[in-house]
């Protein structure tokens, strides 16, 4: 903890310092490059998904920023990744609009691209998916009611599971023959896109953007990792990387109350269950029996940071540093009505992205490698 924040502060000065030299692109391009999409990529609302031709390298092989399309939606929207290769060979990807509701999170998501086309090289190479659900942010922008009231665009039909609990059981690999979530519904497509590539690519960590309406909850929350079987990893190093985004959020005037940082700091979600010891059993919200219905089923964050065992060793992978980012309130700064408020959240907005570029996808707590269980105890 202290040597991280030891290179938090060299890094925060240093960012301070820098703040005029940082239009500089390190890029050739500014406005990155579109390439073709890759065959067979594209899930039609009826279709299945079996001819998916996408590859690791694929995704990954670019030498400068790009954008792509991942699959186009039922109103034909496209869902769209940006790549942007890093200093390292060890991959991060971001994501925003899980939740279409969450238009702050998705504006977030949006400047990072942005900053990233614009400003410092990651340490890590990138996928940026800022709007996984597009049609669903489509109706929250279109809306003409009170959207916060009705939550408009956080599910995309009314008997719809939560976008966020459609993941497949922690430990299981998404299987895309049989594209089904823990409780057995039917996966939605940006869903099984999103899961594909994190099976392709098994990043060494995963940070999902949302909002959080009561903004005093809002901050930088990891989720515990765990084996296969759910024993816990470990937590020091996620909550260390995940404090330090939220000490320059509140370094820079935003608002992360939740990390709690003037009396307790934590990353741990409020309404998530307490870390277990390294070794000991990791308790998940999706064991409670209090989640019923839309709610019922597991989380990204369960998924990613759980490892997943498999026979085909293509469908294993290691448990996956991961975070969720909660922007306080859902609403976008142009949707604020003075002026004062909007420049606010505009500036919020731009904090949580720094806190993204600067910290989660530069060289912080940069994982180790991943060495095999020992198959016998030495005696
Ligand atoms: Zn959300």
């Amino acid at each position: 903890m202290k040597k991280l924040h030891f290179l938090a502060t060299l890094f925060l000065c240093f960012t301070l310092a820098a703040t005029a030299q940082e239009t500089e692109t390190l890029f050739t391009t500014t406005t990155g490059q579109d390439a073709p999409a890759p065959a067979g990529w594209q899930f039609a609302s009826n279709t299945t998904i079996n001819a998916v031709g996408l590859t690791k390298e694929a995704l990954l092989s670019a030498t400068q920023p790009q954008k792509n399309v991942l699959l186009y939606t039922a109103q034909n929207q496209p869902v769209e990744y940006w790549y942007f290769p890093g200093t390292s060979r060890k991959n991060a990807l971001v994501i925003g609009g899980m939740h279409g509701s969450e238009l702050s999170a998705v504006e977030v998501a949006k400047h990072l691209v942005q900053q990233l086309l614009q400003g410092q090289k990651p340490y890590y190479n990138v996928l940026v998916i800022p709007v996984l659900f597009p049609d669903n942010a489509r109706a929250a922008m279109t809306c003409t009611k009170d959207r916060l009231q009705d939550n408009t665009g956080r599910y995309t039909t009314e008997s719809a599971a939560d976008p966020n609990r459609q993941m497949p059981a922690a430990g299981q690999p998404f299987l895309l023959q049989q594209p089904v979530d823990a409780v057995q519904r039917e996966i939605e497509n940006e869903m099984k896109a999103l899961l594909h590539v994190i099976q392709l690519v098994k990043p060494e960590r995963l940070l999902s953007i949302h909002a959080i309406r009561d903004q005093g909850r809002a901050g930088v929350f990891a989720d515990p990792r765990t084996t296969c079987e759910g024993t816990a990893l470990g937590f020091d190093s996620d909550e260390d990387l995940a404090l330090l985004m939220a000490e320059h959020i509140q370094a820079f005037g935003g608002t992360c109350r939740g990390n709690n940082l003037d009396q307790a700091p934590t990353a741990l979600y409020y309404l998530d269950p307490a870390i277990a010891p390294a070794g000991q059993k990791q308790m998940r919200s999706y064991q409670s029996p209090l989640l019923q219905g839309k709610s019922r089923g597991v989380s990204l964050g369960t998924w990613s940071s759980t490892a997943v065992c498999h026979n085909d060793g293509s469908l294993s992978r290691p448990a996956i540093r991961t975070f969720t980012v909660e922007f306080p309130g859902y609403l976008a700064p142009a949707e604020y009505k003075t002026r004062k408020e909007q420049q606010r959240y505009q500036r919020m907005v731009t904090v949580y992205a720094d806190a993204i570029r600067q910290y989660f996808l530069q060289a912080f707590a940069v994982e180790g490698p991943v060495f095999a269980p020992e198959p016998f105890a030495s005696n």
